[in-house]
This record gives structure tokens, C-alpha cells and sequence, in this order.
């Protein structure tokens, strides 16, 4: 849509945005394609963060569109409890064909927040159907599991939380895996503390009875926060430690879902399988709002099956479970993934885009770390001014600079879309570069 210049900006509460800045100087995209956005005084940008780490295969892909506009003339609503249409049945096999194994059961969501706090109620329904009471959650801290009041008892990033008072009680945390004496590890993963770390579990099942904890959620690859690949067999031991206490493991992968790994979930990549997977972002490419929690079989199973039947086994859902034209994106954004062989391309690009941040940043005075998981980086400055100052005018600035990327305080997180080429990864490191060049 154009941006008409006589409409104020005012009415428009805008989310984990400074609205009052944003509105003295906006930066509106109009239009996007493919690698690039356009913004609303003709400027063209890269889009380094694809999106919110939404839209790998690239904006306004026409297969979705056509796809969407299709779903709005055969049917644009169903109601999703007690009825249903083809769409979500369709998409919910397609998902958990890319799924570990003995995952195949989808639970639609619109969002990774609703995602999270519907795993958390899976995770609540499995207890009660096995007659056990486990009243404790594990998360870690510097997480990020989105906004909702489940999501916000999880996370462990201050200012996300610390206002909000109406957590859900039990809720412990696992120290986060950043460690500041290593930086720029290559291949990003620390070869040190990952079992150290993991056995934080260990000692909260000791101390507090492992018997008495739900589960465990972890983003495999912390993202939010700027990026935290898991130290070496963090990820195991987790899993170990949950077999032993029969803990519920479960993998927040709203980011790493569906290819940003250079494989279909982070699961595969790190090899451990969790009982959960909640996602969003990617599953539609970000064109349309949704989100999705995977789960064992055995985990539905017990659910389903302890109630009467005839009768409704999960008191939950939402009006826009499985929604029309969600699913509609959502089909066509696997056909596209399988079709483009987007999950290879990002695989094909990591090592390369890992070599070009590296070569392109590391040395620059600004830079404290970069750290890379897969087809993502945390690429953090010195703070100035306080915390966030710097990274918040970094980010303002690149905007004008031809550059998109998300921050979070003052790492910039880089993620490119799986369609990106090489070229587009130097552009990306480029344009990053000029605009702290710019700033000294
Ligand atoms: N969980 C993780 C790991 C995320 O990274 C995010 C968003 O970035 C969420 C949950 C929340 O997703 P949404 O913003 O779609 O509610």
C-alpha cells in the first residue's frame, strides 16, 4: 500500500517499537520482492533478517499468492472445532513428514506465542491424563518463547518479564550458554561447559524432585536474544537427563524451524529428539499468520485417549486454528521449500555466510562477537550510550543505509533468506560494514 503523508502515525500502537521516535521519523516498507524491500521515499533495501526470520523463501512469492487468493474464493473461514476442511488435514501430514519420526501429530496456532502456550498446556493435559502431578517448568535464561503469559513465565530476558507480574508460578531457570571469555568460535559452538551447563537440570531434579518437573523448554539456538548456539552436547545431556526424570523435552523452534539449521528442524541437526516442537514464522513464509506444535505420538495418544469418547479430549484451541488461508500458505510454502530445494540451499550457504561475516566484521572496532548457528548470526557491538543505545540507532540507520536487520539490544541478528545467493550474503556484510563505518 502507498503511504499517504497526510495520515497520521498516531493511532497505530506499534509492538517492541520506540512509537514516539518511530513516529517523528518513520521507516514504512511499501512494497517487497524476492531479497528486497522498498521503502516509502523509493529507497530499495536487503532484507538481512528475513523478515522476523519469517520469509526464506523470499517476499511475495507468487506460488503463495496465488495459492491465498485461490483460498478466499472457495472458502475463507471454517470453524475449526467439531468441523474442518482439507487444508489443515493436508498440511499437518506434509509438517509432520519433515518432523522427527515419531512426531505426527500437528496442533494448529497463529503465532509462535500461542504456539508456546499451547505446548504448555499439551505438557499440562499429558501430566493429568497420566495421573501424575508435576507443577514445575524448566526454561533458561536469556530465552525468548514470545509474549503470551505462558511465554513470559518462560522467558528469561528482563524487560520482557520483569513488569509483568501474573507469571505462571514454578518456573525455573537453566543458566544461559553465553560465555564472554569465548568469542568468535569458529563453527559457533563452544567445545567447553555443554554438559556442565545441562547438568543445571540435574541439580533441579535433585533439589526440587525430577518427578515434580512438567518440561523443559529450550530454543535449541537461542535467537531472540542475539543468537546463542548450544555449547557441544548441551543438547544431549538435556535429553539425557530428561529420559532419566521423564521430563518432557521441548524444542522452541519458531526460528529454527523449517530449514534455517540447513535442515528441516534443529532436531535433526543436533540429533536429539525432543517430545515437543512448537513453530510459526517460516510456515507460511511469514505471509500469513500461523503457528504450529508438533508432538510425539505417544504424548497425543495418552491426551486423546483419556478421555470418554464422544467426547472433547483437549479443552483448547482458537477461532483461527487451522485457519483458510493460513493453510493455503502454509501448503504452498512446503511445495515451495521441496520444490526450490530451499532446505539445501540454506545447508549450501552456511558455510559461506559464516566466512563472510567473519572476514567482514571481525576486526572492525565496533564488534564485540559474532557467533553463527546455521543460517543465522548474532553479530553484537560494543554498547555506547548504555545498553541498546548503539544497536537501536545501528539499526534505524541501516534502515536508510539499504539494510534490514533485526536487533535486540545491541546484537544485530543477520539471517538471510534461503534464496539469498553469495552476492547477496556480501551485500548483506557490506552494507553491515558501511554503516558502522559510518557511525565511528
Ligand atoms: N518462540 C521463539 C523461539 C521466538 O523466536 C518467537 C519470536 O521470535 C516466539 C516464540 C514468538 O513468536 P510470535 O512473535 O509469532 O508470537
Amino acid at each position: 500500500m502507498a503511504y499517504d503523508a497526510t495520515n497520521s502515525l498516531e493511532a497505530h500502537w506499534m509492538p517492541f517499537s520506540d512509537n514516539r521516535g518511530f513516529k517523528e521519523d518513520p521507516r514504512l516498507v511499501v512494497r517487497a520482492e524476492g531479497v528486497h524491500l522498498y521503502d516509502h521515499r523509493g529507497g530499495q533495501l536487503l532484507d538481512g533478517s528475513s523478515g522476523l526470520f519469517c520469509s526464506p523463501a523470499g517476499h511475495c512469492h507468487p506460488k503463495i499468492a496465488e495459492a491465498v487468493a485461490k483460498q478466499m474464493t472457495e472458502y475463507t473461514y471454517v470453524m475449526p472445532f467439531q468441523a474442518g476442511h482439507p487444508g489443515s488435514f493436508k498440511l499437518a501430514e506434509k509438517i509432520s513428514r519433515m518432523l522427527p519420526e515419531q512426531m505426527n501429530h500437528v496442533f494448529f496456532t497463529n503465532s509462535g506465542s500461542e504456539s508456546v502456550d499451547t505446548a504448555m498446556k499439551i505438557v499440562m493435559a499429558y501430566w493429568n491424563a497420566r495421573g501424575e502431578t508435576r507443577p514445575r517448568f524448566v526454561s533458561r535464561e536469556r530465552a525468548y518463547h514470545g509474549v503470551n503469559i505462558g511465554g513470559v513465565s518462560l522467558s528469561g530476558m528482563v524487560k520482557n518479564r520483569d513488569i509483568f507480574h501474573a507469571t505462571v508460578p514454578g518456573v525455573m531457570m537453566l543458566r544461559h550458554t553465553y560465555d564472554p571469555s569465548e568469542t568468535f568460535i569458529p563453527g559457533g559452538h563452544s567445545e567447553h561447559n555443554g554438559v556442565e551447563l545441562a547438568n543445571d537440570l540435574e541439580r533441579m531434579a535433585q533439589t526440587y524432585g525430577g518427578n515434580n518437573i512438567a518440561a523443559v523448554f529450550v530454543e535449541p539456538v537461542a535467537g531472540s536474544t542475539g543468537a546463542l548456539p548450544p555449547p557441544k552436547g548441551y543438547l544431549q545431556q538435556l535429553r539425557k537427563i530428561c529420559d532419566q526424570y521423564g521430563i518432557l523435552l521441548v524444542f522452541d523452534e519458531v526460528i529454527t524451524g523449517f530449514g534455517r539449521m540447513g535442515t528441516a528442524f534443529a532436531a535433526q541437526k543436533y540429533d536429539v529428539e525432543p517430545d515437543i516442537i512448537t513453530m510459526a514464522k517460516a510456515l507460511t513464509n511469514g505471509s500469513i499468520p500461523m503457528g504450529a506444535v508438533a508432538c510425539r505420538d505417544d504424548i497425543y495418544e495418552t491426551v486423546v485417549g483419556s478421555s470418554k469418547r464422544g467426547l472433547t479430549e483437549f479443552f483448547h484451541g482458537y477461532t483461527y486454528s487451522g485457519h483458510p488461508a493460513a493453510c493455503a500458505a502454509g501448503n504452498a510454502m512446503m511445495e515451495i521449500i521441496e520444490e526450490e530445494d530451499l532446505i539445501q540451499r540454506s545447508a549450501d550457504l552456511i558455510p559461506y555466510f559464516e566466512d563472510a561475516l567473519m572476514d567482514g566484521l571481525k576486526g572492525h572496532e565496533m564488534i564485540k562477537d559474532i557467533r553463527v548457528a546455521g543460517l543465522m548470526a548474532g553479530v553484537e557491538v560494543h554498547a555506547e550510550g548504555g545498553p541498546g543505545m548503539r544497536g537501536t540507532e545501528l539499526q534505524k540507520r541501516m534502515f536508510w543505509d539499504g539494510l534490514s536487520v533485526k536487533f535486540t539490544g545491541d546484537n544485530a541478528i543477520i539471517a538471510p533468506q534461503f534464496i539469498a545467493t553469495r552476492d547477496h550474503v556480501d551485500e548483506i556484510v557490506g552494507r553491515f560494514r558501511k554503516t558502522l563505518d559510518h557511525m565511528l
